[in-house]
């Protein structure tokens, strides 16, 4: 069976199609600059195969409209007919604390993916125009929303709960949810089989550092904390964002005169390495470039490594111990330095980085800790789209293999 995976954002929709358990890509691509004058749809094929076409794109089913009529054009030779999609999955951002698993589509899955939008008003709403143009455009093919946040439900409330008043979280369900869910499911069943430790008791820290950055600690299969918070501003440093901060700073702030959204705006898109590096860059592989001589771009890595550090020692703590230790994500895949910066004097945990492993480890499943370390810790590259499209089988396609 075929599947269409599917993460909209609020201008551009990046697709994958899939086939066999969702192993097989026949071709990925992108739907970029919807809602600009013109937009871009552009589809490459695992046969080498590859279009591009500019158009306006004004909104989602526009853009998705066009999109479907190129998808089977013989130039392409990776889908017959539309008829051969056999479900769709997409990736939703949010799904609160309403889903601990994935969801066939339905109104009512449709109405609480809208109504928690006020949770992600940057990603829900975007999330939901994916899916509600497929329901107009492949009517009666079935659809299933992958939540960011639902590999994350496991967390007991003595790691979600804030220590803020009660009401609180009873009148707004403010606490920490947690993101890079798929992400981190994927590369955790990646190590657990790894590490031979399917099955078998285990404790596992997954690091997901990309512009985002997230680290989650699972044991036994389950989560029991991760980094990101109420929202995906916590925790670690990561391009753009700071991570963990001061409550107090954004009221400080707006008492020297700072507007809401300028603060906003500040967090979201200028603190992190960005701001660390006064502006040189959010990109890891500039700064570490530049950090010989740079010393805002010194600054701004050793700042990275360090609270990463923090972050392995803390789940250690929680976890009680640490077998596996996993890195993913743009950086965490490709950035040997990083990697070896982020592990350097942990190795009282057991923590020992074979430096010959780790420099050659980058964007391959590898294994980099030395053969007499106790933690193992693997590069492993991460695969959204292929847990997306495995749910999405799971439950749409009749065919029940169990959950990954
Ligand atoms: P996103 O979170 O947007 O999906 P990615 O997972 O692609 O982002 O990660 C982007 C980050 O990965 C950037 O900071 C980029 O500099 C970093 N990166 C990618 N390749 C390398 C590399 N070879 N060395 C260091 N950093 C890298």
């Amino acid at each position: 069976m075929k599947i269409l995976v599917l993460n909209s954002g609020s201008s551009s929709i990046k697709f994958q199609l899939r086939e066999d358990h969702g192993g097989v890509v026949l071709s990925k691509g992108l739907i970029e600059r919807i809602g600009e004058p013109l937009g871009a749809i552009i589809i490459s094929t695992a046969n080498g195969r590859k279009i591009r076409k500019e158009l306006e794109l004004p909104q989602h089913t526009v853009a998705l409209q066009h999109f479907f009529e190129l998808l089977p054009s013989p130039e392409l030779q990776c889908l017959g007919s539309l008829k051969e999609i056999g479900a769709v999955g997409h990736r939703v951002v949010h799904g609160g604390e309403e889903y601990s698993d994935s969801v066939l589509i339905d109104d009512k899955a449709i109405a609480t993916i809208d109504r928690l939008s006020s949770l992600a008003p940057l990603h829900n709403p975007p999330n939901l125009k994916g899916i509600l143009a497929c329901r107009e455009l492949l009517p009666g093919v079935p659809q299933v929303a992958v939540f960011d946040t639902a590999f994350h439900q496991t967390m007991p409330p003595v790691a979600y709960m804030g220590a803020l008043p009660r009401e609180l979280y009873d009148k707004y369900k403010i606490r920490q949810y947690g993101f890079h869910g798929t992400s981190h499911r994927y590369v955790h069943q990646r190590a657990r089989l790894l590490a031979g430790l399917e099955g078998q008791p285990s404790k596992i820290a997954t690091a997901h550092l990309g512009n985002g950055c997230s680290i989650t600690a699972i044991k036994d299969g389950k989560v029991i904390d991760t980094s990101m918070g109420f929202t995906p501003l916590g925790g670690l440093v990561m391009g753009t964002r700071p991570g963990d901060i001061d409550a107090a700073l954004p009221c400080f702030l707006h008492d020297q005169g700072m507007e809401c959204r300028e603060i906003q705006h500040m967090l979201q898109k200028k603190s992190g390495l960005m701001g660390l590096s006064a502006g040189l860059s959010n990109d890891m592989r500039v700064l570490l470039e530049k950090s010989a001589t740079n010393e805002y771009a010194r600054l701004a890595v050793d700042v990275f490594c360090y609270r990463l550090k923090k972050y392995i020692g803390s789940y250690a703590a929680a976890l009680g111990g640490l077998e596996v230790l996993a890195f993913t994500g743009g950086i965490g895949e490709n950035a040997h330095p990083i990697r070896a910066r982020a592990c350097e004097g942990l190795e009282f945990l057991g923590i020992q980085i074979d430096p010959q492993r780790n420099a050659a480890g980058s964007g391959r499943e590898t294994l980099i800790s030395t053969d007499a370390a106790r933690v193992k810790v693997y590069v492993i590259p991460t695969d959204e789209e292929y847990v997306i499209a495995e749910e999405t089988l799971r439950l749409a396609g009749g065919n029940s293999r169990p959950a990954a």
